[in-house]
């Protein structure tokens, strides 16, 4: 079976402690998309993990990974992880495969990435990891893929600091390189975990272009991602926090308010922890945002959402939720693209009562407070979608199931 993980708001919805969660029954992960540019965090008992490019189910002894044909690696970033997971006696040799398809990242792709954006009249706020630079080449017909490592011509054309750079990688990477397709076939009749990066409004086809990711973050990208067939994926799993947050620039309709609600926006965003993994930039906070959740969900055919940081509205008396735009005097329900749209957005609020206790120790949906279920039910209703996993905090078992996955 394969199944599919991706975010459903901006972004750090918790897809890293999801996968890693899942990760339990499946044999393989692949990360289908992206760059050292996303971060999950993984906590498991007194122990954090930061991962970047490797896929979350590295953490199991037993699981293979790989990372699939929508990734852009930058092997730098790449080696001094798996580094990192030496140095904390996580075995990785002979578990971590790299599709030949995937792209590279080059240094000067970095300093392209800072100077294109800080040239832009209306930057997007990128990470500045040569990402957006490689998917660029990668279009242009530029770009350097794994496959390309033993093509002496094209390897010779490239610069000099360029043919150094690949040069101290180039065996450990060819010694890691597989056709995924083939793989992938071999592996067909295994549970197989897709991991996305960013956010279904981060996508580059569906998100608020031009404030997007360039990678794809869409369920679509994950049998690309994976050098399969889109009818090859059995089910979509869309992670969602129980409030919004963005990186970067771009609209957000729900952003709290900095200046009048100071208050509730730090206690989510300090109780939340809402600070970059990757950046330590501090996020943008704001109300569930269901106008654009129920676009993700319709945009992704996601078949669960899972609802994760339920536990950051355990002391809130009442809680609020948008159910639709105000923009120009008028409501809308349907997700707008226009960027001048959004920006205009007010949202309509609806308000629920809070559970005023805490979630941290649920284990069943029953057991959960009313005023939180009320909360669940009316999200599943809004989004035509079951919430079927539900995260209470930030450790790998503060989360329940409501319906089996595999
Ligand atoms: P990702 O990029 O989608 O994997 O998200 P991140 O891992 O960057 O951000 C999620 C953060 O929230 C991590 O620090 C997680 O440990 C934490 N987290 C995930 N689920 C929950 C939850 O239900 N409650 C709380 N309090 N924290 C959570």
């Amino acid at each position: 079976m394969k199944v599919v993980v991706i975010g459903a708001q901006w972004g750090d919805e918790g897809k890293g402690k999801m996968v890693d969660y899942l990760a339990d029954d499946a044999k393989v992960v692949v990360r289908y998309a992206g760059g050292a540019n996303a971060g999950h965090t993984i906590v498991i008992g007194d122990q954090q993990y930061a991962l970047h490019l490797v896929p979350s189910g590295i953490l199991y002894p037993d699981k293979t990974v790989y990372l699939g044909m929508g990734m852009v690696i930058d092997p730098e970033a790449l080696f001094n992880e798996l580094q990192m997971l030496k140095d904390r006696g996580i075995n990785w040799e002979g578990r971590v495969f790299i599709s030949d398809r995937a792209h590279l990242v080059l240094p000067r792709y970095r300093e392209l990435d800072k100077k294109r954006d800080a040239e832009r009249k209306r930057p997007i706020g990128t990470t500045g990891r040569g990402i957006g630079t490689t998917y660029s080449m990668k279009s242009e017909r530029d770009g350097i893929r794994l496959a390309d490592l033993d093509w002496k011509e094209k390897i010779e054309d490239l610069e000099d600091a360029d043919k150094e750079f690949l040069n101290k990688y180039s065996e450990r990477l060819i010694s890691m390189r597989v056709n995924l397709t083939a793989e992938m076939y071999k592996h067909r009749n295994d549970n197989i975990l897709l991991e996305g990066a960013q956010g279904a409004l981060l996508d580059l086809d569906t998100g608020t272009y031009p404030y997007v990711s360039s990678g794809m973050s869409c369920s679509a990208g994950a049998a690309i991602g994976a050098g399969i067939g889109p009818r090859s994926l059995d089910k979509i799993l869309g992670v969602f926090k129980a409030y919004s947050t963005r990186v970067g620039n771009g609209p957000m309709p729900t952003e709290f308010c900095e200046e009048t609600q100071s208050e509730l926006y730090h206690y989510v965003r300090e109780t939340g922890r809402e600070y970059g993994v990757t950046t330590g930039r501090p996020r943008r906070c704001g109300y569930l945002d269901l106008v654009a959740l129920r676009y993700a969900c319709q945009t992704n055919s996601i078949d669960e959402l899972v609802l994760t940081h339920l536990d950051i509205y355990d002391t809130l008396d009442e809680i609020e939720a948008c159910v639709a735009y105000e923009i120009d005097g008028q409501k809308v329900v349907d997700f707008p693209t226009s960027i001048e749209a959004l920006n205009k957005a007010k949202p309509v609020l609806q308000k629920f009562s809070g559970w005023k206790q805490s979630l941290k120790n649920c284990r069943l949906y029953d057991a959960m407070p009313k005023s939180a279920r009320d909360y669940v039910d009316f999200i599943e209703k809004y989004c035509e979608t079951p919430v079927g996993i539900i995260s209470v905090g930030y450790e790998r078992n503060d989360t329940f199931l409501r319906t089996k996955v595999w």
